[in-house]
């Protein structure tokens, strides 16, 4: 029988119903898809513990007891259950809060209880344990792992929960040990110590024990790491293959610019990630690389040196920014610097007039403009270059893998791509979302900056910050003050932000306060900016829209409101907007009294250090990778079903080793020893397009 075409409806225990909610609720429609549902934890039933050794919270636990007494409370809605359960030696207090009628207990008959402890007046209880009658229970439930699986509320009220998944898991065992075909060469599991196909999916569900459960996990782990690597390396491969822009040159224009208009010595890293650019400019194939540095590294230079090298060979370069603010900056930055040059820059937004706009359109088709700087608005499909040749894309994980795509259709051949991005992304999450991309890293800070301080606060001693905030500006410093902005509550959030700023401009009565929020127009949200640019006001108060990319390095003290309700990437982005001057500079964190465990640690990781990576490790550990902030939108382009970019770094690397190794010796997967790869490749349609195709 074959598994993988095998109706679920089919199966033991589905039916049409069940069957209909599987496939919504998890895209599960055959038998093979229902044994791919992993578990996503065991408990072990083998082992019983006494009431004593009870110490924590986070544990389910077994015990085996009596109860000797037990008793109603309260009255009505409000009633409760209370039992007595001992196991010889000490007692333990039962509570049942829901349906007492229905619970029948039985006084001194041997029970085996099941359930994860809680505290109540400081002493463990357990409320809505699982009771069984001992001479009830059957020996596979006290027999080694028993595993859990992932569910949701429909499936639970089709009496799909764990247990009722487990149920037709079961049913499949038979099935099961007739075998499934292997999907891995022989070689790669004896090079590797993998074990089989059939015995890991048998393993997963049905453990002997621990450790066969972890090696069963491992190889399951391994092979779906190894096809998504297999896949992105396949596609690097073939990009390798596609014809660029060939730009060999090193001419006037980034001399010159090298020469009279370079403000500082560029730092070693920028100096190295320029060299692995010009490398993929000249070498004939087309580059798509993934620039990577912290916050104030320096990226727009690396991006302007970049396009002075593509002008250099006669192409045009577009800068993509992802809100209009970033890109007018880059603007100003950018004419600034090329003021003494001959390069001509403009600018396109969504605020550029109709009128401008057609001018625009017509000095960039004639080839007069080289660089063009923009938003969103770059990729309409009226925006035709002469010859583009390379595209840049700063801050990139604001924007969709869509539109990363779109950019290749602008011309005949694709350009160079560069996606440059503040969000350091941990190792595991870029080799897996960008694992098509080349990367290089700007690792290093421009000298003379010295490092923010963090300091944690609660919102109790927002006094003595605004004094604190007073003598900065004593000092002739600025001051930045976020407040948070959260999608589905924006009105609410507004409001928040406009009494605070109404609140700091009466505890600022002598100072300029401006505020910008992404509800303004753009020009008026422009025209605060600039003013907090110039210096014409001391104190801006703002929602995250100044998170990326803004740059005054004359602000030294970033003031966060409620910072519980941040991610960690993104308060370390918002810290990055300060210390960008020689002077010593501030992130002061302001939050509620009471926090969560996990907002707590997200302060102390912000207090105690600066460090991109560490804290984009942190965030991926605390939230995992669907919520990492700056993958939100280019996201996943698939589910892992066992595999954790969290935690499984190791086997990742090992398994993208792996890929690597297959395609070195056979990049077409050709030989007659791969073609288990290309086939379970298709079986799989990992396609390359959810990252950014263009085959
Ligand atoms: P980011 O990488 O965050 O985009 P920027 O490109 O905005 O960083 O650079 C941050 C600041 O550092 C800018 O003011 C820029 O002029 C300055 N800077 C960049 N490179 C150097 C360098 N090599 N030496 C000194 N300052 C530099
Ligand atoms: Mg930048």
């Amino acid at each position: 029988m074959d598994l993988s075409t095998q109706d679920i409806t089919y199966c033991k225990g589905v039916g049409t119903k069940r069957a209909d909610i599987l496939r919504k609720e998890l895209g599960v429609h055959t038998a093979l898809d229902m044994l791919q549902q992993y578990p996503y934890k065991y408990i072990d039933r083998s082992r019983f513990v006494y009431i004593h050794e009870i110490d924590n919270e986070d544990t389910f636990v077994q015990i085996k007891g009596v109860i000797t007494e037990f008793h109603a409370v309260g009255v009505g809605k409000a009633q409760r259950m209370v039992a007595t359960f001992t196991d010889g030696q000490r007692t333990i207090e039962l509570v049942w809060f829901k349906q007492i009628q229905y619970l029948k207990l039985q006084l001194n008959t041997p029970y085996l209880l099941f359930g994860k402890p809680s505290v109540f007046n400081h002493q463990y209880n357990f409320v809505h344990p699982e009771l069984t009658l001992w001479s009830k229970v059957k020996p596979e439930m006290t027999e080694g792992l028993e595993p859990y699986y992932n569910t949701t509320e429909r499936m639970k009220n089709a009496g799909l929960n764990s247990r009722g998944m487990r149920a037709i898991i079961l049913n499949l065992k038979d099935a099961l040990l007739q075998g499934l075909p292997e999907t891995l060469g022989v070689d790669l599991v004896n090079a590797y110590h993998l074990m089989g196909r059939s015995q890991a999916v048998y393993s997963v569900h049905f453990p002997k024990d621990t450790p066969t459960m972890q090696r069963a996990r491992a190889r399951l782990k391994f092979e779906e790491l190894f096809y998504i690597q297999l896949q992105l390396l396949r596609q690097m491969k073939r990009r390798e293959q596609n014809t660029g822009y060939k730009m060999p040159l090193v001419g006037h224009f980034f001399h010159q610019f090298y020469r009279e208009c370079l403000p500082f010595e560029l730092t070693d890293a920028q100096k190295r990630v320029v060299r692995e650019i010009q490398g993929d400019l000249r070498s004939g194939s087309q580059m798509n690389r993934l620039l990577q540095g912290d916050v104030g590294s320096g990226k727009t230079l690396v991006a302007l040196l970049c396009a002075l090298l593509a002008a250099d060979n006669g192409y045009q370069t577009c800068i993509m920014a992802p809100t209009e603010i970033l890109a007018q900056q880059h603007m100003q930055t950018i004419s600034e610097l090329l003021k003494p040059t001959d390069v001509r820059v403009a600018l396109l937004t969504g605020s550029t007039t109709r009128k401008q706009r057609e001018l625009l359109h017509l000095a960039l088709r004639a080839g007069q403009i080289h660089i063009l700087i923009g938003t969103h608005a770059l990729l309409e499909d009226e925006v035709q270059f002469a010859n583009l040749g390379l595209c840049i894309i700063d801050e990139q994980h604001r924007f969709g893998v869509a539109q990363r795509s779109r950019l290749w259709y602008k011309n005949e051949h694709a350009p160079h791509i560069l996606v440059m991005t503040a969000t350091p992304i941990p190792r595991t999450l870029a080799m897996t979302v960008y694992g098509d991309l080349k990367v290089s890293v700007i690792d290093q800070l421009p000298p003379g900056r010295k490092p923010v301080q963090t300091l944690h606060y609660t919102l109790y001693r927002k006094g003595d910050i605004y004094r604190f905030m007073e003598q900065q500006i004593a000092k002739g410093h600025q001051v930045y003050v976020v407040f948070p902005l959260i999608k589905e509550n924006e009105k609410l959030d507004l409001q928040d932000l406009q009494n605070g700023f109404e609140e700091i401009c009466q505890a600022f009565p002598q100072h300029s306060v401006s505020m910008i929020h992404g509800q303004m127009k753009s020009a008026e949200k422009d025209f605060q900016m600039q003013r907090f640019q110039r210096g014409e006001t001391q104190i801006l108060v703002a929602t995250t829209v100044i998170e990326v990319g803004v740059n005054v390095p004359n602000a030294s003290v970033m003031v966060i409101m409620n910072a519980e309700r941040f991610g960690l990437s993104q308060l370390h982005q918002l810290r990055g907007r300060v210390g960008r001057g020689a002077e010593q500079s501030y992130c002061i964190l302001l939050t509620r009294v009471e926090l969560t465990k996990d907002t707590r640690q997200r302060m102390d990781i912000m207090v105690a250090t600066n460090d991109g990576f560490r804290i984009a490790e942190a965030d991926l550990q605390l939230r995992g990778p669907g919520d990492l902030e700056g993958t939100q939108q280019s996201g996943l382009p698939f589910d892992l079903k066992i595999a954790s970019l969290a935690t499984d770094g190791q086997l990742l690397e090992l398994a993208r080793e792996a890929a690597q190794t297959v395609l070195n010796d056979d990049p077409l997967l050709e030989k007659e020893c791969n073609r288990i790869y290309k086939r379970q490749l298709d079986v799989l349609r990992i396609t390359a397009a959810n990252w950014s195709d263009i085959s």
